[in-house]
């Protein structure tokens, strides 16, 4: 998109900041270009341009327009706009501003952040000789991805006319008819490619028919529809409940008053939240105004899209993690020109550049995917409050297990509490058994299945419905140990253990891809008695197999569903009877719903509950409700089995008793004891280095920078090995703070980081800093 211009222009007019990305500290403010008068009407805030920077050219982003001022200096000037309408808003500028200062960040990065991965421009060199011989080097920005064009012919006369062409071409003219021919039985439009497939013939014919005026071959923008040809049924607003009445009331007022306010929406599995949540929308747009959904992984909950779909069409933008660039690009697009109202996606479908915002939902709410863990490290929750205000509209964040900070804030009234206390008509939450592993071991039942899931497994298989098993991967992952001395095979630039694959008998770490053969012998005492511990997906799909011989199980694991639409696919199998059983991780945990499923068993619901986060308890009470949540959702009633090692852990019963409150309670009497939140903030400074002295030096003088700086009350803890020391062949040491108000610390870690500047910039120090990190691991 146009090279670099060497004509010099009069001093004067107007003057863009840019945000340039270049993502490196010293770059990180906005940079003065002017604007040439043939860019001038084109040069708006959020445009995106090429501009040099040195002796480079990048892409950037024009955060302002000053008016005509003088200027000291010779000052370069912007090269070119990259789109044709401004891809950022007015809103979404400040609020990129309002993120690199709360989550500590470049402002380019959190633009990026904003933006779709196709208009991440890409710069190429290229060597070029000018006219005196000189060798000059040029950069081009080019976009990713840009549109898809496609030729279409199309036929400029009637039918009857062609009739009487086809009689006057000369006879041997035969592609000439057989393209007259096609296009006549195809409405007179068809895509060039495919027309010159259909009739053998050469591009020359096409244009031959072109020079003569009957038809005419031009390119048209097609947009990647992932969602085109699919049909979804229509679904009309069901009569609320007298419950799910109250709360649409009081969320419909606040969209007619234009009024920004949080609603934590807490209702039980099954309550008719998805059902508000629909008919809210549908008052939205009928005030002419848009509306953005969040769900915690799309891609994971298929049923919900087609709800969203069923009720409205094709206002409906879907974006997800499995969309390629060109079909995210054009979502992206559609959302931009106002051709979708409301999007659902994950975390960063926020974003959508809506200019006329009326709701935001968050659904389950306390799901820790909803904090990006790369840069910009922001929580959605705190970025839908933002736009909310922005827009004075609602946002509903809606969950059966609230996370503790929400709950807290709208015990406080800093957001406003909404309940749905039971399932729509009435409908019974299922029952739930928790069985104690432990005493089945003294009873010398050795497998996977307590006896008591045994019998309801072959009471489901017997009556013909449908069960759903979960077992937690994490924690729980598949490592080698030596059973003789205890030796675990570990990742040697990792510090973790690595998981056995079982295809390939091989063992490969999860963090850096290292891989090796299995072993056969101890590489410690020799031992032979080296192999593979803990229940994998596979594991259990075996011994179902084994146990109830003739079992249809579907198996849904990272490895099942890889391929793009394999979940779709799985569930949907599922849907249609063609298993009795799905089986699988955290992933079948949300969102579905199945008439069917009147049983789910939970084969070892300790194993989260052991990892080393202050978190650990909440989780595990939200995955049990969440995977309780699973039955008897419609006609039929449900059960669920839950087996444990720690039966009396009150996450466990409280979960089994689907008692939200107590659980509440009691948590936060333990997070009150040690100091954690909701009680105290944490922020962590993690440091990263090869060299493991460097990285403990440079932590040190951090902390030791820091903590004159803060209030009395706040503490530095640290620095200490991280969880996971070593990752990639760099050591990792963290800082965690913890502090109850610390007003300034955005800016105080901001200055931080310009301190240890010479160590990053350097010394490769990497510093990496969370404001509110959600896994301690
Ligand atoms: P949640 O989102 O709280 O889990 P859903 O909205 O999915 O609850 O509702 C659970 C089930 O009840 C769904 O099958 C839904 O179609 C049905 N449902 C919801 N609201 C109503 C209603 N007002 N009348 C009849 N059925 C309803
Ligand atoms: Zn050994
Ligand atoms: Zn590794």
């Amino acid at each position: 998109m146009g090279c670099i211009r060497n004509d010099n222009l009069p001093a004067g007019g107007p003057i863009a900041e840019v945000i340039v990305d270049v993502p490196v500290l010293g770059a990180d403010k906005p940079y003065d270009y002017r604007i040439p008068p043939d860019l001038s009407g084109q040069v708006q805030p959020g445009s995106r341009v090429a501009v040099p920077f040195g002796p480079r050219k990048v892409q950037g982003y024009v955060i302002n327009i000053k008016g005509k001022e003088t200027h000291q200096g010779q000052l370069k000037h912007i090269e070119a706009v990259l789109d044709d309408q401004p891809p950022l808003t007015e809103e979404l500028l400040a609020l990129s501003e309002w993120m690199s200062e709360k989550y500590v960040c470049f402002r380019s990065t959190a633009i990026q952040a904003m933006l779709p991965s196709a208009l991440k421009a890409r710069t190429t060199k290229e060597v070029i000789e000018s006219p005196s011989g000189e060798k000059q080097v040029v950069y081009e920005i080019s976009d990713n991805v840009t549109a898809r064009r496609v030729s279409y012919v199309t036929l400029l006369k009637e039918a009857k006319d062609v009739q009487r062409l086809l009689q006057e071409l000369p006879k041997q003219a035969l592609k000439q008819r057989a393209i007259l021919g096609y296009l006549l039985e195809h409405e007179g439009k068809v895509m060039l490619t495919e027309l010159l497939q259909a009739c053998q013939a050469s591009r020359s014919s096409v244009q031959s028919l072109q020079e003569k005026g009957i038809v005419t071959i031009a390119t048209e923008e097609v947009e990647r529809d992932p969602y085109a040809g699919r049909s979804f049924a229509k679904t009309d607003p069901l009569p609320l409940t007298p419950a799910q009445k109250e709360v649409f009331g009081h969320i419909i007022k606040a969209i007619e008053k234009e009024q920004f306010q949080t609603y934590l929406l807490h209702g039980v599995t099954g309550s008719g939240k998805t059902e508000v949540y629909l008919q809210a929308i549908a008052h939205v747009l009928k005030k002419g105004k848009e509306a953005i959904v969040l769900v915690p992984e799309i891609s994971l909950t298929p049923q919900m899209v087609e709800r969203f779909k069923g009720r409205f069409g094709d206002q409906v933008a879907v974006v997800h993690s499995r969309l390629s660039v060109g079909e995210r690009y054009d979502t992206w697009r559609k959302i931009r020109n106002g051709q979708a109202k409301i999007v659902i996606g994950a975390r960063s479908a926020l974003f959508a550049p809506f200019e006329r915002l009326g709701l935001i939902i968050i659904d389950e709410e306390h799901e820790s995917s909803y904090k990006q863990e790369e840069n910009p490290r922001y929580h959605a929750r705190d970025v839908a409050i933002f736009r909310g205000q922005y827009h004075q509209a609602p946002v509903i964040l809606g969950s059966a297990t609230p996370s503790l900070e929400s709950y807290a804030r709208a015990r406080k009234n800093v957001y406003t509490l909404l309940s749905l206390k039971e399932r729509v008509h009435g409908r019974a939450l299922p029952k739930v058994e928790v069985v104690d592993m432990r005493q089945e071991l003294q009873s010398g039942n050795r497998t996977l299945f307590s006896r008591h899931l045994y019998q309801k497994i072959e009471e489901r298989l017997e009556q013909k419905e449908q069960m759903v098993l979960f077992i937690n991967r994490r924690g729980f992952s598949t490592f080698v140990m030596c059973r003789d001395c205890g030796f675990v095979l570990q990742c040697p630039h990792c510090d973790i253990s690595l998981t056995y694959h079982k295809v390939n008998h091989t063992c490969r770490c999860h963090y850096c891809g290292h891989t090796e053969r299995q072993l056969m012998r101890c590489p410690n005492c020799q031992s032979e008695h080296i192999r593979f511990f803990g229940t994998g997906t596979q594991k259990v799909e075996e011994a179902l197999a084994q146990t109830f011989p003739g079992i249809r199980v579907i198996r849904m694991d990272v490895d099942t569903t890889r391929r793009k639409g394999a979940h779709e696919k799985l569930l949907h199998a599922f849907g249609q009877h063609k298993a009795d059983c799905l089986l699988g991780t955290q992933m079948i945990a949300k969102g579905l719903d199945f008439d069917n499923v009147t049983l789910v068993g939970v084969i070892a619901a300790d194993s989260m509950l052991h990892l080393p986060d202050f978190r650990a308890a909440e989780r595990t009470f939200q995955l049990l409700t969440q995977v309780s949540g699973r039955a008897g959702r419609r006609q039929k009633p449900g059960e669920v089995v839950i087996q444990t090692y720690t039966p009396d852990h009150y996450s466990i019963q409280c979960a089994s008793q689907h008692d939200y409150h107590t659980f509440y309670e009691q948590e936060m009497r333990y997070r009150f004891q040690k100091g954690y939140p909701p009680f105290y903030y944490l922020s962590l400074l993690l440091f990263s280095h090869p060299d493991l002295t460097y990285c403990i030096k440079a932590a040190e003088e951090a902390a030791n920078w820091l903590k004159p700086r803060l209030s009395k009350q706040s503490q530095v803890l640290g620095p200490v090995a991280a969880p996971i020391p070593k990752i990639k062949d760099r050591y990792r040491y963290q800082c965690m703070i913890k502090y109850k108000n610390e007003s300034q610390l955005s800016r105080l870690l901001m200055e931080l980081l310009h301190y240890m500047q010479p160590h990053i910039a350097k010394y490769h120090l990497q510093l990496q800093i969370d404001m509110e990190p959600q896994v301690i691991l």
